[in-house]
């Protein structure tokens, strides 16, 4: 009958949802332990501009899972960023990246490493505090770090982020534009917020020498950039067809696969030792 047609469907609806949350739950509760057994790591790709020179890195966390190996942020990064654990995995990232650059090693050189923060994390209302705290505490010029925000943070609450951002820029902090275009973008906003910087997506650079549309977008990147003095990374570029397309048009810092894969940090302080300060900017 209907009627019992329509409670097989609540219960399989029910069941489901409840499965769903159950995973998020456990998959949260491994995440708290993995971080009290040190599992999360630190990935660094390197920000190449046209001339060859490396200018930064982006920093890119993983999970090396004792069982089911090294797990990409796609598998854990959206169930953290529905509670408070992203608050403390975007703490954890930013303290080990301020201990990495008061280092030795690259102490000397100025580039900057990229941080990516949750809308979640940034809207702590004491962001700005902990921050400052903590480039206070390890001793790091905050002119060696840009924090990447998405356009999604931006649209709720645009005069906080404002003030929040304005604050931090004044202390040297730059600000990256992530995956631009691919939100909720409004050229607004743009005039507001103090950015330096825009990532253009991946899916844009990859697409853009063979699809008009995507070669479009990305001259008008660039157009809007070069207007409003912002640099421009190109995230996800694989090919010297994709770098050049971009080369030809604008002044653009490289961060794909094509200039260097995401490596684990000590791996990438090694070579920077190896390699010293011909990689300055
Ligand atoms: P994102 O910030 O846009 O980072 C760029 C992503 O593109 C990275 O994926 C990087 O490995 C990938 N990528 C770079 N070059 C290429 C390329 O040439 N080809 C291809 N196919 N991919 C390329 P990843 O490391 O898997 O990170 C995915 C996303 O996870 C990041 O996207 C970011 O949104 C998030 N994420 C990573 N680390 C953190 C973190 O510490 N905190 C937070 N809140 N989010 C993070
Ligand atoms: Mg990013
Ligand atoms: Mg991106
Ligand atoms: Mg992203």
């Amino acid at each position: 009958s209907a009627k019992t047609k329509g409670t097989a469907q609540i219960t399989f609806f029910d069941e489901s949802l409840e499965a769903i949350a159950r995973q998020r739950f456990d998959i949260e509760q491994e995440l708290r332990r993995a971080i009290k057994a040190d599992e999360l790591r630190i990935y660094l790709q390197p920000q190449v501009h046209a001339n060859g020179l490396t200018v930064g890195a982006e920093a890119l966390i993983r999970w090396q899972h004792p069982s089911r190996g090294l797990l990409p942020p796609g598998t854990f990064i959206p169930i953290a960023e529905e509670s408070d654990l992203i608050v403390e995995i975007g703490e954890w990232v930013l303290t080990k990246i301020c201990q990495m650059l008061a280092r030795s090693e690259i102490a000397c050189c100025p580039i900057r490493i990229s941080v990516n923060i949750s809308p979640r994390h940034f809207r702590q209302p004491n962001f700005v505090e902990w921050i400052k705290q903590v480039l206070c505490n390890i001793g790091v010029d905050p002119a060696r770090l840009t924090l990447e925000i998405t356009e999604g943070m931006v649209i709720d609450n645009l005069s906080e982020v404002v003030t929040k951002m304005t604050e931090l820029t004044a202390l040297g902090i730059h600000f990256s534009m992530d995956d631009f275009g691919t939100g909720y973008s409004s050229l607004a906003y743009l005039k507001r917020l103090p950015l330096h910087e825009l990532k253009i997506d991946k899916t844009f650079v990859q697409d853009a020498p063979s699809d008009p549309n995507d070669a479009a977008l990305v001259e008008t990147i660039l157009a809007v950039a070069s207007h409003l003095h912002l640099k421009v990374v190109a995230e996800g570029g694989e090919t010297h067809e994709q770098a050049d397309f971009l080369n030809a048009r604008g002044d653009v810092i490289h961060q794909g696969y094509l200039y260097g894969l995401p490596v684990p940090m000590q791996t990438w302080l090694d070579d920077w030792k190896l390699r010293g300060l011909n990689l300055v900017s």
